[in-house]
C-alpha cells in the first residue's frame, strides 16, 4: 500500500503486461512443480522440492518474496530457508549461488529443467507466515515458494505429501487437472501466493450460497467451537454481501479459522486466513468480534482483491509497493465490515452505534491525527502502521480508523447529494464495474467515481479529508443518519487529578507504557518505561495510581518520583482534568 519512485515501475509493469497479452495466444509455459512434505513435522520444517523449467538457459535465477500482499511489511521470508541445493533431473549436483538475500542462481548446463530442494523453518503463528508441527501445517505461498522472477502466467503446481495420521489438505487453489488428491494447480505465481494451504485433520463445515460451496476449516477448535451457529451466521454475512455486490466472483470460498489463540486475518481472492481464540464463540463480545473479522475479510474479496489500487498488482514481491489508497482498501472495508453485520441482523443498532462511536473516539483522541494526513498514513504503512512504537499515537493515525470514518462521511454525502437515491454502495459498485480486474484505480479515478455518483464535485472535500490534517466534520453525517453526540456527562464536583500517562503493572512495579502529547505527563517529561515510585514522597501500591490521584484535584502541583534506567528522579507535574468523553453517538 504505498508510492514516489512509482512512475518507472508502472511503465515496466505495463510493458510486461503488453508482452504477456501478445504471448497469451501462444503455448502456455511449462509449470513449476512443487512437492511439499513434512517428514518430521514436530521439528517445524516443510521440505520442498521444485522442478523448475529453464527454457534451455545456461543459468536461471530464482526468487523468494520478501513480503506478502495484504500485510505491508518487508518480512524477509528467505531467512527461514536452509539447505538450498540444485540437481539435474538425473540427480547430478548443479552449482548454485546466492546473488541477493532472496535470490539464487543455478548453473543449468543447458538442461531443460532442474530440481531444487530446500527446507523452510515454519514456526510463526501469524496469518502471513508458516506453521508446522506434529498436528498440522499452515503454509502461505510467499513464505514457502521460490519462483522464477518473471512476470507472466506460468502455472505453478503443488503436491502436498501428508504425514501418517494427517487426513487431508485444503486450499482455495483449484485441483490439478489429474484430479489426484492433494494436488493443486495455480495458473500463475500470484494465485499460488494468494492460496494458503492447511494440512492435517481440520474440522470442515460446508454451506452453499448462490449454488457455490463455502467451507469453514477449523484447526484447533477442540470441541469448543460452536460450528452450527457460526456457519449459519457466516451464511448470512455472505448473503448480505452478495445482495450489495450482485454476484459472487468465485467458484468456491474457504474460511480458514486457526483457533490457537493468535489473532487477525489476511484476505485472498477466494479464501481467508483467520486466527482467533478457540473460546471465541463462548462469549457474546468475543463472538461479535470474530463475526466482524469474517465480515471484514470477506468484503476484501471485492475491495482490494478485485477492486484494487492500481499499485497493488501485478505485485513486485521483492520491494515495498507504495499506495495512497489504503483508506479505501482497508478503511472502507472496516466500515462495511460493521455495516454488513448490521444489515445481516447480527448486531443490534445499539451495538453498531457503539462500534462507530469507538472508531470516532479512537481518531479524536489520537494526537497523530493533527500530524499525519490519511493518504500519507497509507503511503508510509511499511514504516509506520506496521512498525508501531510507543510514539506512534503522537505522530500517526490509522488508515483503518480514519478511512472507516471517511467511508461513513462519504456514504452520508452521497445520500444527501442524491436525496437518498444513491449511497456508498453505488460508488463501490461503479468503481468495481470500471476498475476491477486488471485495471486498478488511481486515487484520482476513485475520487472521480464518487463525485459522479453524488452528482457533484467532491474534489475539495476529498482534498481536505485525505491530504490535510484538518478535523473531520461529522455534522452532515449526523444529519444524514439521524444521529447526534450524547452530551458529555458533567464533571463531578471533586474531579480527580489527571496524569494522562498509560501504565501497566509488572511484577509489582508501575511502568509507564505510553505518553500522549497534550497530557500533564507529556508536559512534565514523564517518559515511557519510567517506573512510578511515589507522588509527593508517598508510595502507593502499584495498581492504585487512580486511587491515589483521587486525593488530588486538577491544577494541583505534585512531585512524581520515578526510576529511569535505575536512577531515581523527581518530576514536577501540574495535574490536569481528564477529558470528558463526547463521542458517544445516539439516535436523535
Ligand atoms: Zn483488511
Amino acid at each position: 500500500m504505498i508510492r514516489a519512485r512509482r512512475r518507472p515501475v508502472f511503465l515496466a509493469i505495463f510493458i510486461c503486461v503488453l508482452t504477456l497479452s501478445a504471448r497469451a495466444g501462444a503455448q502456455q509455459p511449462e509449470p513449476i512443480r512443487y512437492v511439499v512434505g513434512f517428514p518430521a513435522p514436530q521439528t517445524h520444517y516443510a521440505v520442498v522440492q521444485a522442478v523448475v523449467p529453464t527454457g534451455g538457459q545456461p543459468a536461471i535465477e530464482l526468487m523468494m518474496p520478501v513480503w506478502t500482499p495484504g500485510s505491508y511489511l518487508v518480512r524477509e521470508y528467505s531467512k527461514n530457508l536452509e539447505s538450498v541445493v540444485a540437481k539435474s533431473i538425473e540427480g547430478r549436483a548443479l552449482p548454485i549461488a546466492k546473488t541477493a538475500k532472496n535470490r539464487w542462481r543455478i548453473t543449468t548446463g543447458g538442461a531443460p529443467r532442474v530440481v531444487l530442494n530446500y527446507r523452510v523453518y515454519s514456526r510463526e503463528m501469524t496469518v502471513r507466515n508458516n506453521w508446522v508441527d506434529a498436528d498440522f501445517a499452515m503454509l502461505n505461498g510467499a513464505a514457502t515458494f521460490l519462483t522464477l522472477p518473471e512476470r507472466g502466467p506460468r502455472p505453478h503446481e503443488v503436491t502436498i505429501q501428508l504425514p501418517a495420521g494427517w487426513k487431508t489438505s485444503v486450499t482455495g487453489m483449484a485441483d490439478a487437472p489429474d484430479g489426484a488428491p492433494n494436488h493443486y494447480r495455480a495458473p500463475d505465481f500470484d494465485t499460488l501466493v494468494d492460496c494458503p494451504i492447511v494440512a492435517g485433520n481440520p474440522d470442515i463445515y460446508t454451506f452453499q450460497v448462490a449454488g457455490k460451496p463455502h467451507f469453514l476449516v477449523n484447526v484447533g477448535g477442540d470441541g469448543l467451537w460452536d460450528a452450527s451457529r457460526s456457519v449459519a451466521d457466516m451464511q448470512r454475512i455472505v448473503e448480505t454481501a452478495l445482495k450489495m455486490w450482485g454476484s459472487l466472483p468465485y467458484d468456491k470460498y474457504v474460511f480458514f479459522n486457526v483457533l490457537t489463540g493468535g489473532g487477525g486475518g489476511i484476505e485472498h481472492k477466494n479464501s481467508v486466513m483467520m486466527m482467533a481464540s478457540r473460546w471465541a464463540t463462548t462469549t457474546h463480545d468475543g463472538y461479535v468480534r470474530w463475526l466482524g473479522l469474517v465480515s471484514h475479510e470477506f468484503f476484501h474479496l471485492w475491495n482490494v482483491k478485485r477492486l484494487r489500487p492500481i499499485e497493488l498488482g501485478p505485485f513486485d514481491y521483492e520491494h515495498e509497493v507504495y499506495t495512497r489508497s489504503l483508506w479505501i482498501a482497508e478503511g472502507f472495508t472496516d466500515y462495511y465490515g460493521d455495516v454488513i453485520l448490521k444489515r445481516a441482523g447480527l448486531v443490534t443498532d445499539a451495538e453498531y452505534l457503539a462500534q462507530l462511536s469507538d472508531t470516532i473516539r479512537s481518531l479524536q483522541t489520537t494526537p497523530g491525527r493533527l500530524v499525519q494526513p490519511v493518504e500519507l498514513a497509507s503511503f508510509d504503512a511499511w514504516i509506520k502502521e506496521y512498525r508501531r512504537d510507543e510514539n506512534s499515537p503522537n505522530v500517526s493515525i490509522s488508515y483503518y480508523t480514519k478511512g472507516a470514518l471517511i467511508g461513513w462521511l462519504l456514504d452520508a454525502k452521497v445520500r444527501q447529494a442524491t436525496k437518498g437515491a444513491k449511497n456508498l454502495d453505488d460508488v463501490m459498485r461503479l468503481a468495481f464495474q470500471r476498475y476491477s480486474g486488471e485495471h486498478g484505480y488511481t486515487p484520482e479515478q476513485f475520487r472521480q467515481v464518487a463525485s459522479e455518483v453524488a452528482g457533484q464535485d467532491l474534489g475539495s472535500w476529498f482534498e481536505r479529508a485525505l491530504d490535510t490534517t484538518e478535523e473531520l466534520d461529522y455534522t452532515p453525517a449526523l444529519d444524514a443518519f439521524g444521529l447526534r453526540f450524547r452530551a458529555a456527562r458533567p464533571a463531578p464536583d471533586d474531579p480527580p487529578g489527571w496524569l494522562g500517562a498509560r501504565t501497566r503493572v509488572d511484577g509489582g512495579r508501575l511502568l509507564v507504557t505510553e505518553v500522549r502529547r497534550g497530557t500533564p505527563a507529556y508536559d512534565a517529561g514523564i517518559n515511557v518505561d519510567d517506573e512510578v515510585l511515589a507522588i509527593n514522597d508517598v508510595r502507593f501500591p502499584a495498581d492504585q495510581l487512580d486511587v491515589r490521584l483521587r486525593s488530588y484535584r486538577p491544577g494541583n502541583k505534585v512531585q512524581v518520583l520515578v526510576s529511569r534506567r535505575d536512577r531515581v528522579r523527581s518530576l514536577d507535574v501540574t495535574l490536569g482534568a481528564a477529558p470528558r468523553d463526547s463521542w458517544e453517538l445516539e439516535k436523535r
